[in-house]
Parts: C-alpha cells; sequence; structure tokens
C-alpha cells in the first residue's frame, strides 16, 4: 500500500503562473468593483505594504490585525487630510475621498484629530488616548465597510486575498496571496495609486485644476516630518555623510535608506543622513553592500538609543520589519539582475552575499 505523502512543513512559494493569475484578479477588483469611496484603494494598498513589512515572502499564511491595517491607512490618509492648494485666490480644500454628499468617515476622523493635535501624526501618536481615539474609530469602519466588501464583484464574490469568515478582528490572508502582495508590490500598489488618484480628481472636478499635482500631494513623502530625525542622526555619525563618511558641513538630507519610491513608510530605522549630492546620486536607487553592512551595524549597535529616541519623537518603528522590508528590496534588485548605487555616479552589481549582511 502506497503510504501518503507527508504535508510539507512550509509552502512553496507561488509560480510566475499563480503570480499571474493573481495579478488577474487584483486587476478585477480594482476595474470591476463598485467604489463609493476609496477605502478600497487604502486597504489594497495597506495589505501589500503589511505583506512586505510582516511576511517572509514564503508563501505561508499570514494573519493580520484590523487594527494593524487601520493604523497603516491612518498613514496612507494623513498627508491627504491636509488642504490641498488651490490655484489664484481660492483657500486650499481637503479633496473629497468619497462620490456621494459629503466626506468619507474617516477623513472625518482624520479631520477631527488634526483640528485638536495639529498636522504631525508623530505628536499624535505620542498622545496615547487621543492616538487610541482615532485608531479605534478607523478600525471600526474598516470592519464595517471595505474590509468585507472588497473582495465582492457584482454578486460574485472573488476571495483570493483572505477568506471572508465573518466580522471579526483579524484576517489571515491566503498563502499564496501573502507571497503575491510581496512579489508583486511595486505593480500593484502602482495600481491602486492609479486608480485612486483618478476617483479623487474625479470626485473634486468643480476645484481641481487639469494641472494640479495630485499625484506628489497624495503620495509623496511627507518631508516635513523627516526633520525630526536630524539631531539623533547628527549624533550618531558624528556629523558625517552616511554614505561617503566626509562631514556635513552646511546643508544635510535625511534619507531614506530603503528609497521612499520603492517602499513609502517612514518606520524610524530607514533614516540616515547625507549630503544632499549623496542623496541625489543615490536618488531612487537601493545602496551597494557595503552601506548595507554599515546600516544593519548601525541599527544593531544603537538598537536601544534607536527605539527609545523614536519613541520619544513618535516615529514608529520595528527593527524586524525593517531589516525584512530592506530584504524584500534586495531580493528584487537580485531577481531583476538591477544595479546598486556605491558612490557619485557609480553602481555595481548586486552580489548574492546581500543576504547574509542581513541576515548576520
Ligand atoms: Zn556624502
Amino acid at each position: 500500500m502506497p503510504t501518503a505523502p507527508a504535508t510539507p512543513a512550509t509552502h512553496p512559494s507561488p509560480s510566475a503562473d499563480h503570480q499571474l493569475q493573481f495579478l488577474r484578479d487584483f486587476q478585477r477588483i480594482l476595474e470591476q468593483g463598485s467604489f463609493s469611496s476609496t477605502y478600497k484603494f487604502a486597504l489594497l494598498h495597506a495589505l501589500a505594504d503589511l505583506a512586505v513589512r510582516h511576511g517572509d515572502g514564503s508563501g505561508v499564511p499570514l494573519t493580520l490585525t484590523t487594527r494593524d491595517i487601520a493604523q497603516r491607512i491612518i498613514e496612507l490618509y494623513w498627508p491627504q487630510a491636509a488642504p490641498f492648494p488651490l490655484t489664484g485666490s481660492r483657500p486650499a480644500l481637503v479633496l473629497r475621498q468619497n462620490a456621494g454628499q459629503g466626506q468619507a468617515e474617516i477623513l472625518r476622523h482624520l479631520d477631527a484629530a488634526k483640528r485638536h493635535h495639529g498636522p504631525s501624526l508623530e505628536r499624535l501618536r505620542r498622545d496615547l488616548p487621543g492616538w487610541g481615539l482615532l485608531l479605534g474609530n478607523v478600525d471600526a469602519v474598516v470592519r464595517k465597510m471595505p474590509l468585507w466588501r472588497l473582495q465582492t464583484v457584482g454578486a460574485e464574490l472573488v476571495d483570493f486575498l483572505y477568506e471572508n469568515a465573518g466580522r471579526g478582528t483579524t484576517i489571515t490572508l491566503r498563502p499564496r496571496a501573502a507571497a503575491c502582495l510581496t512579489a508583486l508590490h511595486g505593480i500593484l500598489t502602482a495600481l491602486v495609486r492609479d486608480a485612486w488618484l483618478r476617483f479623487v480628481r474625479r470626485s473634486n472636478l468643480a476645484a481641481l485644476d487639469e494641472a494640479a499635482d495630485l499625484d506628489a500631494f497624495l503620495f509623496g513623502s511627507p518631508r516635513a516630518s523627516l526633520e525630526r530625525h536630524r539631531p539623533l542622526l547628527q549624533e550618531l555619525q558624528s556629523n558625517q555623510c552616511f554614505y561617503c563618511q566626509r562631514r556635513l558641513v552646511t546643508a544635510a538630507d535625511v534619507d531614506h535608506f530603503v528609497p521612499w519610491a520603492r517602499y513609502a513608510v517612514d518606520l524610524g530605522h530607514n533614516f540616515v543622513l547625507a549630503h544632499p549630492a549623496c542623496n541625489r546620486s543615490k536618488s531612487e536607487h537601493l545602496a551597494a553592500e557595503r552601506h548595507l553592512a554599515a546600516w544593519v551595524a548601525r541599527n544593531h549597535r544603537y538598537r536601544d538609543q534607536l527605539a527609545a529616541s523614536f519613541d520619544n519623537a513618535g516615529v514608529l518603528h520595528d527593527l524586524d520589519a525593517s531589516l525584512r522590508v530592506a530584504a524584500w528590496a534586495y531580493d528584487h534588485v537580485q531577481h531583476t539582475r538591477g544595479q546598486v548605487w556605491l558612490a557619485g555616479g557609480r553602481f555595481e552589481r548586486l552580489s548574492p552575499a546581500w543576504r547574509s549582511i542581513l541576515v548576520a
């Protein structure tokens, strides 16, 4: 009698065919789902971001709490809830994020929080009751609305992302879905942002000029909030550029080590201080292995000091998550046989040795 095959301990990574099918399902939701507000875009973006942050891309099912999802959705909406500057003498205006009357409920909660705590999300995070209130309110909306309706197209359930089991406080991403969200993160978030932007433009037609730069406003890096990292980084780096080690004489840029364009989250460990020229030439590239090794070493060496400082400043931080995001970004460059930035206009091919730097 043949013996039954042993249950595999791990789930295999999704094949190219599976990834293509996933992409088709994802596009189907975007193109054929009903969108009365931008919540579903925010949810899809958040799921892709959280899969990178918390998953390992191995194809293992990934459980996320609705609170984690709500937190990421707040981060996505926070800059969007600021008034958008209009041309001429018209006053700036908070853009509508729903198709019906009035403003979408999540935006109303964010507006209330901004009125009470000011425009800084970091400052709000330091106020635990205020932060808890906003998080609870947004969590409630996420559970009520987009989470259990996201995967419905017409009368059909297309639940390829997670099982629509009920209205609990967690969801478990299907094994293949978590891995596909990770592998295809760049494409998926670009699709979501494009659809989100078009929705906002449509919903604010009367106010917006054709030329209004909505992309930078909705999805650009909030530069102002980077400034709070400067004093600590200056101290840790002895006022030297992270990349070339030369002295920082006048100006210095707070740089995203894993570029914002690749993964748009302000996790504290991701910041380094660099010459504006070094920052510009690195641009949207990943830094070479020698820089990666220096970044990993810094984050381990000053682990406690960094954590205390981030907490103090209300900056979101999770070293393991930052390392997973970096591993994901370098893995992507290796798969696409991309180059990494060394210095000035010099690049080199990424060698597989990067992996041992990140897991050391
Ligand atoms: Zn430099």
